[in-house]
């Protein structure tokens, strides 16, 4: 019998999952993915086949608040009568914040689970939703074998400096430091790359994952050796709604001079900055892009300017750079994002080849290009179902 391996990725108003069917090759098989939102809004359930196509879709216009465990539960049951002849063995939740601890993924059990739930505080606007699926889960299917894959985990692997704040010790000691986001993703690139382009995979690469989240990590032989992201996902470059790196001594600004809450000031600084802040027009690169408004035109540049100064810093990490990789929303599907940014790292030994970055190629450096230019679609979900898989067998082994 197949095995069935559900990955799920909650967070505060949507809940979204991806069935892989596994019969022991290197790459489990997408079979259907999908999502609830409006949770406490208006409740939306859809499920599509890989290529798109919709499977299911439902609405309850009359139940608007809908508890999450009830959707969470209509989502399991759906899913189930999707399996044909697989057995559901095993599911993987992302979960953002692994700690300083964790660089693996992990079987969940009653102690992790407490473990997990004293890291709320340093992610209290994920950390309890990535939880709360993996309670309502056992609820459902006590004997389900859980796993817990973390954003954090990626990043264990940095270097005491680059994960380290200037603080007094005792704040550093309590957890205030830089742990590093979008983990996942960049152990798939890593993984991609070696197949890929082995070579490459062992030099120094910078990945810029460039989406509606975005942050760029330095890897040197597979192994993150720093990112932009820090204590929070806030860290870094300028995001869709998020500001990017901000002198400290804004905030105090904002709460001493300007009286704001620190509600207001969180709400300003995650969901109204970064390019619809700048630009006042769209969150949305595409928009961004097309649009005349010379705040829009100046939302582009302070995203490039941002990432090219990443880039040297980055660099300066690892002692320079073999290979620069994009991915994610903008990173795979901009060659004008991707034109700007090569233009501004030619210093660094960057010679982009226009006609293959305009075509979308995998490799879109000249041939004589010091430092190769890549374009590798991330895949979060893939990277979480392997992982479930890896533990999954580790423990039928056992
Ligand atoms: P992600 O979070 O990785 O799904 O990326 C989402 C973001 O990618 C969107 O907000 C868009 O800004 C951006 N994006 C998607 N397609 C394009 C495109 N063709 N050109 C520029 N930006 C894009």
């Amino acid at each position: 019998m197949r095995d069935g391996i559900l990955v799920i990725n909650a967070g505060s108003s949507s809940i979204k999952f991806s069935l892989y069917i596994s019969d022991g090759d290197d790459k489990p098989l997408l079979s259907c993915k999908g999502q609830v939102e409006g949770i406490n809004v208006a409740p939306h359930f859809i499920a599509k086949a890989p290529h798109g196509g919709v499977l299911n879709e439902q609405r309850w216009p009359d139940q608007p608040n809908l508890s999450h465990s009830a959707l969470f539960k209509y989502m399991i049951q759906w899913i189930e009568a999707q399996l044909g002849d697989a057995e559901l063995k095993a599911a993987g939740h992302r979960v953002v914040h692994g700690g300083s601890l964790y660089s693996q993924p992990l079987l969940i059990n009653d102690d992790l689970m407490a473990e997990l739930e004293t890291l709320v505080p340093l992610a209290p606007l994920h950390q309890p939703h990535n939880l709360a699926p993996i309670k309502a889960l056992k609820e459902v299917h006590p004997e389900l074998l859980q796993v817990a894959c973390f954003d954090t985990a990626f990043h264990r692997s940095n270097p005491w400096t680059a994960q380290s704040f200037a603080l007094p010790r005792k704040i550093t000691g309590e957890g205030v430091k830089r742990y590093g986001f979008h983990g996942l993703s960049y152990e798939y690139i890593a993984r991609q790359l070696r197949q890929i382009a082995p070579a490459v995979a062992r030099g120094r690469v910078v990945v810029c994952h460039l989406g509606s989240g975005a942050s760029m990590c330095a890897i040197h032989e597979g192994k993150s050796i720093a990112s932009t992201m820090g204590f929070t996902a806030l860290d870094g470059l300028p995001m869709g709604t998020r500001t990017g790196t901000l002198d400290a001594g804004v905030v105090l600004y904002l709460l001493q001079q300007k009286g704001m809450t620190a509600k207001e000031i969180e709400d300003m600084l995650y969901k109204q900055s970064g390019l619809i802040g700048v630009s006042g027009v769209s969150n949305d690169m595409r928009v961004l892009l097309e649009s005349s408004e010379p705040h829009a035109t100046e939302a582009v540049e302070l995203f490039v300017y941002r990432i090219s100064r990443e880039l040297g810093s980055l660099a300066a990490a690892m002692g320079g750079i073999d290979a620069l990789v994009f991915t994610a929303g903008i990173g795979e599907h901009s060659p004008q994002v991707r034109e700007r940014v090569c233009k501004h790292a030619e210093w660094l030994g960057v010679e982009m080849d226009d006609e293959a970055n305009q075509r979308g190629a995998q490799m879109i450096s000249t041939m004589e290009s010091p430092v190769s230019v890549w374009v590798v679609p991330t895949d979060e979900e893939m990277m979480i179902a392997k992982h479930t898989r890896e533990v999954l067998q580790s423990v039928k082994v056992a």
